[in-house]
Order: structure tokens, then C-alpha cells, then sequence
């Protein structure tokens, strides 16, 4: 073997898969067909539990120290969220999809991990011990285990003859970055009554400090095939027929047609072969959650992959990767699907579409409504359906990061998860014996209000109550964390 992981792909999720099998212990090749960083500016946004769990592996905090980040608004195709504003301690963040690839690229190389760039993936045999990728210089790589992280039109999916069912794109918008005049920095969607519409939300700033907008825009007649170039009086004109002369265009940065195909790898896990990110799911970019998925893909994946390496993962636990994942990107596809016919995506102007339109936009007033959604986008609402641990109210969720009043000091959970381990939260320091028989796998500490074991992705993988006698631990050690030692 040339490595334990082999990961096709830096973009957001392949990075992040790396990251996480560094942590756990296992070697990682990842390798890219581009010869240097995209610049292209695609995702601008970055959810909740996306931060939560960057704050589980201590990147949160210089991540937001690469600049200037506003927290942005919450919203459902268009219809704003504003309750939502202030329900999470890490807020949803614009900060581009270039910014989170450097800084992930920055971090690994810093510990020793350097993205192998012009290396394209070009074929791909599986047998009972390992993957064997070749590539278009002629050159060989041989791992374990291969994580797909090559993207929508992913050349591993395609080379596995991968079922990826769903819905061609039938259209197309416009998405750009740029510096408008007249436009408020903040985040906006507007129809007209011919069924023009656009969408801006604030992306921070440029180098010298100017505000920069994400648009998207589209309506009748106004969807080109993709490859047919974006001019800048095509955008004065959509933003002409929307904003009337308030707005002007002052710099167009980045523009692309995007489609509304929403398609999902009817299996994540083929062999030794792991698809993740926009290599299992692609969809239209509402709500700000294709990166988000992709890296919360990998935060799945990384512990478990790293477990197989290392020799300690249970029988189930690789295939639990597809089994807890699919349903959440199957959940994505449903929601941006939703978001698409309350938006007019396509400009139909059908009344139907207005009257839904209407009638959601009152709903939405309700905050009840208001949490529910926001809970969907921005991940904090993700509820892995475990085994074994059925009726335990906590189990399967994001971990609470608690303060912990410990004896070398305060510390929180999230910052207790920054070891790559799974901790056991032990309030009446009653469960020392059957910690550790996992210790080096799991962190034991006496502290919280009820007993906890979260795995090392931050989710509660059992949760036995305040006055639990430790009914179903050990088995939900010997789920996320293999054989006793
Ligand atoms: C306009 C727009 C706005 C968006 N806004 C948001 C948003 O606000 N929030 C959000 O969460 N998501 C958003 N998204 C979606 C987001 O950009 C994607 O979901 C994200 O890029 C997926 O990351 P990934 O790492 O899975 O794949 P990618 O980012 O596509 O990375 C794949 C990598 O694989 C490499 N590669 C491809 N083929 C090969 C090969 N054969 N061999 C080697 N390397 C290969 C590519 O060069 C690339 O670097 C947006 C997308 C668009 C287009």
C-alpha cells in the first residue's frame, strides 16, 4: 500500500476527510486535477453545525480570524427567518467557499499534509485488500480505502458505474459576485410582477475593503444554456427589470449559470470505495447547504475510515456511514427542491406557485415554523437515527457543549472533542471500569449532568440519562469503538 486513504479531491469535503484521518491516526493521500486552489467563488456561506464542528477540531476561531465574516440571515426560498438570527452560538457566517478551502489546505500542510495538485484521476480497480487509482500522468496510487470527493460530475462515481438517480437540470440562473450601487448590504429577494427575481446577500469584502454582494437572477425567458457566456449587460438588465435604476452595477467579479439537476448517489459506499460531498449529492445552492453537507459528510466519514485503518472498527460501522448520511442528503435535495417552486425558480409565474408562495410566507410568521426550518439548514436539527439506543432523548444528536467544571480546569466539550477521540461524560464518576477498556479510544471525564458518550464526530452515541446505571454502554462502546482492548 501506498497509503491507508486515498481522497480524490480538495475541495471542501476531500480536505476535510483528510483532516479527520489525520487525526485518527491514519495515513491520507489527497490528490487534485487542478494544478493550484480554485479561485472560483461558489459557496458563500457556512452553517452552524459546520462551525460547531470546525470548534470540535479547534479551526473555528482562526478560520474567522481570516477576516471579516458577517453573520448573515437565515432564509427558506427567499422568505427571510429573522427569529433565527440569534438561536445558535455560532451564527450562519458568510465566508466564501475559497477562504474555507485555503485556510483547510493551510492547516494540513502545516501538519504534514501536502494536496498532490495535477494529479487527475483517471481509472480505478477495486479488489479484497485495496484501491488501485491511476492517473492521466501515467503514475499509480494504491490505498485501503478511496474517498470520492471529486465533485458533481465526479470521475470516481462515473468509473464505478454509480446509480445516480434524480432529476436532470431543466433550466438555468445566473449566480455572480459583485459591487452594486444603490443595493443594501444586506440580504434581499425581490420578484417583479413579469416573474423576474432576483436574490443578493452580503459576502463580505473585497481587499480593499468595498462591500461585495452574491447575486442570483433569473425569470422567463432568461435561462441560456451553461456554456454560453454571462455578459455584464446581461446582468444590468436582470437587475434592470427587478431593482427598476435604484441598483447599478459597479464591478462584476464572477459570474456562472447553475442548473437545478438534483441527483443522489443511490449508494455512498461501494466496497472500499466512499462517496461523499457533491460526489453523492448535487442540488441547486438555496439555503446555503451543498459545502455544509459535503463537510459534514466527512466529519462522518474521516473517525470511521480512520477506525477501519487502525483496526478497531466494528462490523457495521463503515456501512453506517451511508445509512446516517443518505437520509440527510436525501432530506437536502427534498428542501432546496421546496425552496425552488416558493422562489419561481424558473419564472413560471403560475398562480399556483404564487398562491404557495403567499400561503408559506404566512406561515412563516409563526416561530415555530421559523425554528423548524432553520433547524433544517443550518444542520443543528441533523438527528442520525442510531441502533440501540432507541428512546434516549439525546442519542443521535449533536453533542451539547457544556462547561465542565473539571479538576485540572474549566474546559467545554466541544474543546474536549478536539482530541479526535470519543469522550465519555461521566457526572458520578461510575463508569471508570468500562472506559477503560477503550482508553486511547475514548477520553473519560467526571463531569456534565448526565452520563454521555460522544463519538468523535460530535454526535451522542448513547445517552442513558441522569440516573442511568449504564444499561446499553458497553454495547454502544463496542458500536462506535470496536473491540475492548
Ligand atoms: C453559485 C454557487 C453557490 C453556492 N453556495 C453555497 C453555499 O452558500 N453554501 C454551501 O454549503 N454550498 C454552496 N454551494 C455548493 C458548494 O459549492 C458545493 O457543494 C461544494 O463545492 C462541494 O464540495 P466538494 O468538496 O464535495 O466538491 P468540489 O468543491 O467540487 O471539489 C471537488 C474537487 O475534486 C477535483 N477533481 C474533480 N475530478 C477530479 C479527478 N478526476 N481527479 C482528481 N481531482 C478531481 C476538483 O478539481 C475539485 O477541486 C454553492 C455552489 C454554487 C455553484
Amino acid at each position: 500500500m501506498d497509503t491507508d486513504v486515498l481522497i480524490a479531491g480538495a475541495g471542501p469535503t476531500g480536505l476535510t476527510v483528510a483532516n479527520e484521518l489525520r487525526l485518527a491516526g491514519a495515513a491520507a493521500v489527497v490528490v487534485d486535477k487542478l494544478p493550484r486552489g480554485s479561485d472560483l467563488s461558489k459557496a458563500g456561506g457556512v452553517q452552524s453545525r459546520t462551525q460547531e464542528a470546525f470548534d470540535q477540531r479547534g479551526l473555528l476561531e482562526p478560520l474567522l480570524a481570516t477576516g471579516e465574516h458577517p453573520a448573515g440571515l437565515a432564509h427558506f426560498g427567499g422568505i427571510h427567518l429573522p427569529l433565527t438570527r440569534d438561536r445558535h452560538r455560532f451564527p450562519w457566517r458568510s465566508i466564501p467557499q475559497v477562504v474555507v478551502e485555503r485556510f483547510l489546505e493551510e492547516h494540513l500542510a502545516g501538519q504534514g499534509i501536502h494536496v498532490r495538485r495535477d494529479h487527475e484521476l483517471t481509472g480505478l480497480e477495486q479488489d479484497t485488500d485495496g484501491v488501485t487509482a491511476s492517473f492521466a500522468d501515467g503514475t499509480a496510487i494504491r490505498a485501503r480505502y478511496l474517498v470520492a470527493a471529486d465533485g458533481g460530475r465526479s470521475t470516481v462515481r462515473s468509473l464505478l458505474r454509480a446509480g445516480f438517480p434524480g432529476q436532470a437540470g431543466t433550466s438555468t440562473v445566473i449566480a455572480a459576485d459583485l459591487r452594486l450601487g444603490g443595493a443594501e448590504q444586506t440580504m434581499i429577494h425581490r420578484w417583479n410582477d413579469e416573474g423576474d427575481w432576483a436574490h443578493l446577500f452580503p459576502l463580505g469584502t473585497d481587499p480593499q475593503g468595498r462591500p461585495l454582494l452574491r447575486l442570483a437572477m433569473g425569470g422567463p425567458g432568461r435561462a441560456r444554456p451553461r456554456d454560453v457566456p454571462i455578459t455584464e449587460d446581461e446582468i444590468r438588465d436582470g437587475l434592470r427589470a427587478v431593482f427598476g435604476l435604484e441598483v447599478q452595477l459597479l464591478e462584476l467579479r464572477y459570474a456562472r449559470r447553475i442548473t437545478n439537476a438534483a441527483r443522489q448517489a443511490a449508494q455512498y459506499r461501494h466496497g472500499r470505495v466512499f462517496l461523499a460531498g457533491d460526489a453523492a449529492h448535487v442540488h441547486l445552492p438555496l439555503g446555503a447547504q451543498g459545502m455544509n453537507t459535503g463537510i459534514q459528510d466527512a466529519l462522518n466519514l474521516g473517525w470511521k475510515l480512520g477506525a477501519a485503518v487502525r483496526g478497531h472498527a466494528a462490523d457495521g460501522l463503515l456501512d453506517s456511514y451511508h445509512a446516517e448520511r443518505h437520509p440527510v442528503g436525501a432530506a437536502v435535495l427534498r428542501n432546496v427542491q421546496a425552496q425552488s417552486l416558493l422562489m419561481d425558480w424558473e419564472g413560471t409565474r403560475a398562480p399556483e406557485v404564487t398562491a404557495t408562495r403567499e400561503l408559506f410566507t404566512a406561515l412563516a410568521q409563526l416561530p415555530q415554523v421559523q425554528y423548524q426550518l432553520d433547524d433544517m439548514l443550518s444542520g443543528m436539527g441533523i438527528r442520525y437515527a442510531l441502533p440501540g439506543v432507541e428512546g434516549q432523548p439525546l442519542a443521535g444528536l449533536p453533542a451539547p457543549d457544556l462547561d465542565l467544571d473539571l479538576d485540572p480546569g474549566p474546559a467545554r466539550v466541544n474543546e474536549l472533542l478536539r482530541s479526535g477521540r470519543g469522550l465519555l461524560l461521566d457526572p458520578a464518576g461510575v463508569f471508570a471500569k468500562v472506559a477503560g477498556l477503550w482508553s486511547g479510544r475514548v477520553d473519560r471525564v467526571v463531569g456534565g449532568t448526565e452520563p454521555m458518550l460522544v463519538r468523535p464526530d460530535g454526535y451522542v452515541g448513547w445517552a442513558g440519562g441522569a440516573d442511568s446505571t449504564g444499561d446499553g454502554l458497553e454495547a454502544a462502546f463496542g458500536r462506535w469503538f470496536g473491540e475492548p482492548r
